[in-house]
Formats: structure tokens, sequence, C-alpha cells
């Protein structure tokens, strides 16, 4: 067994080198303590300059109130503060400093140089210190107010710490930290950071904000998605604002900038709270920005668990640690579902799909969340209920005979026309008109649609031709009688006969445009380029009435181009029912109100088509004043006596269309015989017909509801009666019939709104299109799952 050792007090200058080696740890320490006293001196301009990360030198000069000239003796002894004076103060300090330990550590192990001019001083004091005592006399010299202090050579006495600290980057990077930090923190003060005879690393001008603070030290990328937090709560006497970075960006390093009563902080729980938040919504193993501001009462605030006071104990820590974590996850929602309403206000104005398009184009990187599938025909989800439908159907009926498109096309369509006027109920109606369409439509589908050369100025006018029954003649008020009569057995003939489109003319500029139709997928129309040409397939007259050009005008300077451009390049995906339809834009899935889409289209049909509609022609004209009581009827309830007998009133109405016949006729393809008779009406869409229940309504409605009077009233008016007939759909609740309105959507109305829909700007807000889904948002959902 040894002696044991001999216990000798440690000389005094030890123990302040190493008190002061605990204090001061690295250069980025030293600096942070010397930037406090720069803000409690109230500077509002702070320049540091560094070499060799700050172990070499360590300059930091600031405008500040200066230290007087009869302290800068004992300015840097250990615990010399003009800060503290009593224990109680200690309690409610509320600057940085409060121990006046830093000089006199930073003195112990480094070579500290202050040059000081207070307001009062005619002239600056330059003094030098060496273990806590002045070195030397205090000379006067020249110098601005305020202080500067330079330290040199640190840890050169402290040679084990020095060897600890061997890189000079690592170190100014830490330095960087602090002064970024305390810049943000105190956007009102000027920062600049600089390497000895280099340019400037950071500077920051004074009464900056934080968020140009942030965008001058950090990036764009990171001001640009802060979002402010604010807190307050009385009871735990906290306040907190902040900036935090909202889920669009992360990081595989994250941010946290913390200060607890001003102070720059670290405290676990805080930063353990807010990446659990953010865990939520960003990807794995990448973090957010947080820059958080806490003040709390001083009593309630230990700064001296740790040596650099770099971490902070605090009363109530658990409640205010969930206080904040609640803050940023009630921030995150709330930006989150903005965002949502973004994108849907963004519809006019968005340029989210010019993005996704440019960065196409540029080449650059495409993330699978922007990645849209670009064939919907090979993939199509309903495209296996059609077969599988097909087998059942061939199982069931092994002859089904798909012999006549068209004679189904018109079978189906004169069943529709089947209103009956002698008061006499057919009950064999659909069989006898199944039976008719065989005979008097022996034809294809080219004939189908044809040009019909008789009573027409314009030859090359397309014309289709109804040669139904002549059931006609005995018409019944079968209007709202449901044609029960659908074969199911025709229904994939009927599809496959609208899709093969006739007379599809050799025209370039129609192959083109359908070519862009029908790959819709792989054709990105421009709505811009598009927009104003329509195609025709007769020659086009041009019309040289000014309400038609203004009410045109008026359709263009209502577009949304944005939601053109959506409609443009839509990609159909399903009918919900026959008043709704999904479609793809993009990584966007939008509702449509088909009824409100259809309507707006044919409305702009009319108006753009116009004095160039097509005919469909009733083989047997139907007579007006039939018609019209057939529509006053169905109004009955709303009929008022005074109106006076309804045959009386259906004979007038049949007048005043009979005596605007030729108008109907050459502008709106509307033909009413002399002896008011309903003979055709106009087409506006190849392969669609309205819904024929609906026609004496519709004609009632021209009577009613038209502006008879002036001009372009009278169009517009007219325009979207015949809109608004044309868009009713068949409320025929039979399956298959439910199944054939559902293909005209798909094939007939969507690809003419992607060909020359403008679609109105209030479609933006009143539900006709709204997005529901988004590819990049259910992405976010799926990495968090
Ligand atoms: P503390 O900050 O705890 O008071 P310090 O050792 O950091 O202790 O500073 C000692 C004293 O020196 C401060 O109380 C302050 O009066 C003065 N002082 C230090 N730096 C500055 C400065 N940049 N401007 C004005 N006074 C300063
Ligand atoms: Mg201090």
């Amino acid at each position: 067994m040894g002696e044991p050792g001999i216990i000798k007090k440690l000389d005094e200058e030890v123990v302040n080198r190493i008190a002061a080696g605990e204090i001061v740890q690295r250069p980025a320490n030293a600096l942070k303590e010397l930037i406090e006293n720069s803000l409690d001196a109230r500077s509002t301009n702070i320049i540091i300059t560094v070499k060799a990360g700050g172990l070499k030198y360590l300059q930091i000069q600031d405008n500040g109130t200066g230290i007087r000239h009869d302290n800068l003796d004992i300015v840097c002894e250990r615990f010399t503060t003009s800060k503290l004076s009593h224990y109680e103060d200690l309690q409610a300090i509320s600057t940085y400093g409060f121990r006046g330990e830093a000089l006199a550590s930073i003195s112990h192990i480094a070579h500290l140089t202050i040059l000081t001019k207070t307001a009062h001083d005619k002239c600056a004091y330059k003094a030098s210190y060496e273990n806590g005592k002045l070195k030397g006399p205090i000379k006067p010299c020249a110098g601005n107010n305020g202080t500067q202090i330079t330290v040199e050579d640190l840890f050169y006495n402290v040679l084990a710490r020095k060897r600890a600290l061997r890189s000079p980057s690592e170190e100014y990077s830490h330095i960087m930290e602090v002064v970024g930090g305390y810049a943000i923190h105190n956007s009102g003060v000027g920062f600049t950071l600089k390497k000895f005879a280099e340019n400037t690393d950071i500077k920051t001008p004074i009464k900056s904000t934080v968020i140009e603070n942030v965008r001058i030290i950090h990036g764009n990328s990171i001001a640009r998605e802060l979002l402010e937090i604010e807190l307050k709560d009385p009871t735990l006497k906290l306040s907190v604002h902040g900036y935090i970075t909202s889920v669009n960006y992360s990081h595989r390093k994250g941010t946290m900038l913390l200060f607890i009563n001003h102070r720059l902080v670290d405290s676990p729980s805080i930063r353990k709270a807010v990446d659990c938040v953010y865990a939520t919504y960003l990807p794995k193993n990448t973090h957010s920005y947080v820059y958080l501001s806490l003040e709390l009462d001083p009593k309630n605030v230990d700064v001296n668990v740790h040596p650099t006071k770099h971490e902070v104990q605090f009363l109530y820590e658990e409640q205010i640690v969930e206080k904040i974590k609640t803050a940023i996850e009630s921030k995150l929602l709330s930006c989150n579902s903005s965002r949502v309403m973004y994108t849907q206000s963004r519809l006019p104005g968005a340029t989210m799909v010019e993005e996704i398009v440019k960065r196409t184009t540029d080449g650059a990187k495409i993330y699978a969340k922007d990645l849209v599938r670009v064939d919907s025909d090979t993939q199509k989800i309903d495209k296996f209920f059609r077969v599988a439908d097909k087998l059942a159907k061939e199982n069931s009926s092994p002859q089904t005979d798909n012999k006549k498109d068209l004679t189904t096309i018109e079978k189906r369509d004169s069943t529709v026309v089947g209103i009956k006027l002698d008061g006499r109920k057919e009950i064999d109606r659909t069989n006898n008109l199944y039976h008719n369409a065989e005979q008097n439509m022996d034809v294809d589908m080219t004939e189908g649609i044809r040009t019909d050369n008789k009573n027409i100025e314009n030859p090359n006018k397309v014309r289709f031709v109804f040669e139904d029954s002549d059931h006609l003649n005995d018409l019944e008020t079968s209007i709202m009688e449901h044609d029960k009569s659908n074969d199911p057995k025709d229904l994939n003939d009927l599809e496959s006969s609208l899709i093969s489109e006739p007379n599809k003319a050799n025209d370039p500029k129609e192959t083109w445009k359908s070519a862009a139709v029908d790959n819709a997928n792989i054709t990105y129309i421009d709505p811009k380029e598009s927009f104003k040409t329509r195609t025709f397939k007769h020659e086009r007259v041009e019309t040289k009435l000014t309400s038609i050009k203004q009410l045109r005008l008026s359709i263009e300077n209502k577009c949304n181009m944005n939601l053109r451009e959506i409609l443009a390049n839509l990609i159909f995906i399903a009918c919900i029912d026959c008043h709704r339809s999904l479609i793809q834009h993009s990584t966007k899935l939008y509702l449509c109100d088909t009824t409100r889409l259809t309507e707006e289209l044919f409305y702009e049909t009319i108006l753009y088509d116009f004095q160039n509609l097509g005919l469909i022609r009733l083989s047997n004209p139907l007579p007006l004043e039939e018609l019209f009581v057939l529509g006053l009827r169905s109004q009955e309830e709303e009929w008022n006596p005074e109106l006076g007998d309804m045959r009386e009133l259906s004979q007038q109405m049949c007048k005043l269309l009979v005596s605007k016949r030729a108008m109907l006729l050459e502008y709106f393809s509307l033909e009413v015989t002399a002896q008011g008779e309903l003979s055709a009406l106009p087409l506006l869409l190849d392969n669609h017909t309205p819904f024929m229940g609906a026609l004496p309504i519709y004609l009632v409605r021209l009577v009613t509801e038209v502006n008879w009077d002036s001009e372009k009233e009278c169009f517009d008016t007219l325009s979207r009666q015949t809109a608004i007939f044309y868009s009713q759909p068949n409320p025929d609740t039979l399956e298959d019939a439910i199944k054939s309105k559902m293909w005209k959507q798909e094939h007939v109305i969507f690809p003419a709104i992607r060909r020359n829909f403008l679609p109105p700007t209030s479609f933006v807000g009143n539900g006709a299109i709204l997005q529901i889904a988004s590819l990049s948002d259910l992405y976010k959902v799926f990495e968090r799952c």
C-alpha cells in the first residue's frame, strides 16, 4: 500500500482556467457570450470577423453603449457584472448575462483586447487582459461608439482542449449557426459574419424581418414555406412566437432554432415533440425547419443546468411542450386544408399543370406522385365490366343479331319519340316501333347520317334523318312513359355504332382534331390554341349578326382558361350516375356535374354553330298545337284559369312559332311548317338526340321564356332553353338505359367537352367541377402509413 496523496489547494489560475474551459468549450460558445453582451448593450449592428474557425482570431464589433472607462480595469474579473447586484435579481433577470463570467473566462484562456467608447467619452479606450487582469495600461485611442472585443489564440494555454478542436472549418460552421440563429431571432439588429480578409458569409440588414433573414441565411426553399406560430397561455405564463416550415418542405437535416427568453438554447423535450408532429407529415427520415421563441416567466426557468447555459430547464415543461405540439399540429393541419382550398381556388389561375408540363419538358426529375398513366384505354376498370357483360349476354342469347348498327340507334331513338296524340294508350308501342324501325331503316351507319339536299340552302349541311314510325300519327301522351323495350342484347351494338363517328371528313384539320381527342391521353391540347378552332363537316356560313358575336365574346370573356386546360386534356374515368362523372387531369381527380356541363356545352354549341346547325328530321311532323297542350297539361298544377282555355292558348302559341319559323329554321335549324307542325330539330352534337319526353315543355318555354322582342336576348334565351332541353337526361331507370346514357356521356359528351367547351369561371365556385383528390396528397397519406 502506497502513501496517501497530499491534498493541496489548487492554484487560483488553474481553477479559473478549468472553470473557463467548462464555460467556453469551443469558439462558438465564446462568440455567443460576446454577442449576448453586445445585444445587452443595445447594439443595432454587430460585425464578427473570424480567423481559423475563431481559434486564431475572433473579433466582435458592436455599436452599443460601450463600457465606461472606469469599469475597464475590473470588467474581466470573475463575477463582475453590470446586470446583477442582488441575489433576488437572478430571478428576474431579463438580460443575457448574469454572472459576470464570460469575459473573465475568455481572458483566462485567450488573449483578450477591448476597444470601447461610450457616447460621453471623447475618445475610445483600449485595454488588454490576461487571466482576468488588465495587462498593461488602458490606452486612449481613436474609435467609434460601441465596443470591439478581440479574442486571439483561444485555448493557447489549454492545449488538451485545443487539440480536441482540430478542424477550423467545423468550428466555423458552429459560429455560422450561432450568428445565423441570433440574426434570425434579432431581426432588428444587423449581423455580419466574415472570415478575416474574405467575403462576408452572413449579412443581414438592420430592421429586417425574421422571414427575410431566414431567406438570407437558409435560402428561399425554407423561407417561402414558413408558417407563423403564435401562442399565449396566461396560466403557464407562456408566450410563443415563431415560424415553422409547412409540410411541403423536408430535409434530411432538420433545423430547430429555439430561444427561451431570448437565449439560444436546446431543449430535448421540445425538439422531440416537434419531430414527432412532423413525422406524421414528412417522408421518413426527413425533418423540418423550426424557429421558436419562448418567453417564460424568468422565475420558472433554470439556465444553470449546463455550464454553457446551452440547455435549460423550466417549470411545467410537460404542459408547455404539449401546448407547443398542439399549436404546430393545428397549424400544419389548417395549412393542409387550406392547401386543398388553395388548389381549388387555384383552379382558375393554377400553374400546377404548367409546372408539371414544364418540368417534363425541362427533362427534370418527375416524382412518382406526379406521374400520370398515359393510356387510360388499356387499363380502364369498366373495360372489364363490359367484357363480363358481353360474355354474360353471349351466354344468354347466343343468336344475337348485330347486323345493323344504326337500326339499333333508330330503334331506340324512335321509341323515345313515341308520342301519341290520339288519346289511346298504346300497349304494344315498343314492339311496333321496333318493327317499324326494322322496316324503315334498313340502312347502315354511313347512310344514317346523311346529306339531305332537299329543302336546304346549303347542300353540304349534315342532316340526321329519322325515318321512324307511322305511329307518330296516332300519338298518345306517353311522354313520361319510359321506354321499357330496350333490348339488352342491342346495347353493345348501339355503343359500338356510336364509336365510329360517321362521315369523318378527310379534312386534315378534322383528322388532327380527332387524333387529339382519341389519343387524349398522350396528346396535350393547348387550350389557348384549340378553343377558337371549331371544326365543321360542311362549308361554314359565317354569321354577320353583331348580337351573336357579342354573345360569343361574352362566353370567351367568362371562360376560365385553367378549367379549359383541365377539360381540354381530361381523361374520362367513370360515370357515377346520369348527373355526375369523374374525370382525371394530370394527377388530379375531378367530380363533374354532367348535366350542368352539358347544358353549357350545348348553349355554346348553338351560339358558335349559329346558322350552321344540322337537322334531326322527324319523318312525320308533329302537330305543334297538340304538343303545346301536352306541355301545358304537364304544368297543370301551375295553370292559372285566368289564362283562359288551354287549347286556345296552345293555338296562339303555335301561331307565334309559325310566325317565327323562317328565323327558327335559318338560325337554329328548328323547322316548323306553315301548317303548324314541327318537322325538324337542331342537331347539336353528332350521336346525341334530346330526350323527347321533354319536347312539349321545351316548346312551351320557347314561347314563355324567350324574349322575342330584342334580338340579342332572343338568341340568348332561345339558345339557353334549347340547351336545357338537350341536356336533360332521359329519366329512364332501366339498367340498360342507364348504361347507354353513361356510354353516351363518355363517348359523345365528354369528347365534345374536350374539343370545344369554354367553361365559365362560375364553374369553379358552383361545384360544377370539383377537385376531389390529388395524387401527390394521396402519396403523402400513403407515406405516413
Ligand atoms: P455578464 O454579461 O454576465 O454581465 P460578462 O463577463 O459577459 O458578464 O460581461 C461583464 C460586463 O461587461 C457586463 O456586465 C457589461 O457591463 C460589460 N460588457 C461586456 N461586453 C459589453 C459590450 N459589448 N458592450 C457594453 N458592455 C459590455
Ligand atoms: Mg455576458
